[in-house]
């Protein structure tokens, strides 16, 4: 358990997506170690599966740790297609993303399936990134505060007597792969709404979850984003597959 009085330090976390080959994968990665000697935060790479054997072996060692972009909700069996926790840990993942839009918007994931996902990481020592975040609709709706507490809530309900082992990913669907990033101000906002919740939930704890923000955060945004009040970190898509976008980054926490 994270004690009471843990402030982690901020977490900068890539998401390739589907993205990626060999040569590609050892490229970027010899230039983030390269890069990322001194960095003031926490940093890692959520890569396909398929990578994950080459990209154990090209961080061992590192302090760059290495994440998956899902996991599955169940233990073992006729699952096709998806990965245990229990498979990943043997890969030395630490991180499993949750709930990202894509997966919701592409796979039909619900509130409940996320929630079930965050539970099996959990349960294997993998820190699962709970992705939330409201739609361009639902933003104009003014329902993004609703939307956003409505999916973290499922996480929490399942798994409240371990939420402090969680880390949150605010990301508004309308800013991921866009270019178009939430205001510092506008994710500020929706991050002290998470971080309520949180604290609702488990008071003690709550100042030290990390809520990352995503959503085409890059190297001319991110400074300004970090320094926010309740944005404790990044996840970072397209400019994570770039290595000086992400080592500037990751630069960018103060
Ligand atoms: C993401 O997919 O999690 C993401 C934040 O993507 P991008 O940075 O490309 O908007």
């Amino acid at each position: 358990m994270v004690s009471a009085m843990t402030k982690h330090a901020k977490l900068i976390a890539g998401n390739w997506k589907m993205n990626g080959g060999l040569n590609a994968n050892e490229a970027l990665l010899r230039a983030l170690l390269q890069g990322a000697g001194g960095a003031r935060c926490d940093v890692a790479v959520c890569v396909p599966a398929p990578y994950f054997s080459q990209v154990q072996s090209l961080l061992a060692g590192s302090p760059i740790a290495l994440g998956a972009q899902d996991i599955s909700a169940h233990a073992q069996g006729a699952y096709t297609g998806e990965q245990s926790a229990a498979m990943l840990k043997e890969f030395g993942v630490r991180y499993a993303i949750v709930g990202h839009s894509e997966r919701r918007q592409y796979h039909f994931e619900t509130d409940d399936v996320v929630a079930s996902k965050a539970e099996a990481a959990l349960a294997n020592g993998i820190t699962p990134i709970v992705c939330v975040g409201e739609t361009l609709a639902q933003r104009d709706a003014g329902q993004t505060e609703e939307v956003v507490k409505r999916q973290l809530a499922a996480v929490i309900h399942v798994n409240g007597h371990c939420i402090s082992e969680i880390v949150v990913a605010y990301e508004p669907v309308w800013a991921i792969g866009t270019g178009k990033t939430a205001t510092p101000e506008q994710a500020q906002a929706v991050h002290a709404v998470l971080r309520a919740q949180l604290h609702h939930a488990a008071s003690e704890h709550a100042p030290g979850i990390r809520i990352l923000y995503g959503g085409s955060m890059n190297a001319a945004n991110a400074a300004e984003l970090l320094a926010q009040a309740d944005i404790d970190g990044g996840l970072i898509g397209g400019a994570s597959l770039k290595a000086p976008d992400f080592l500037q980054i990751i630069a960018a926490v103060a």
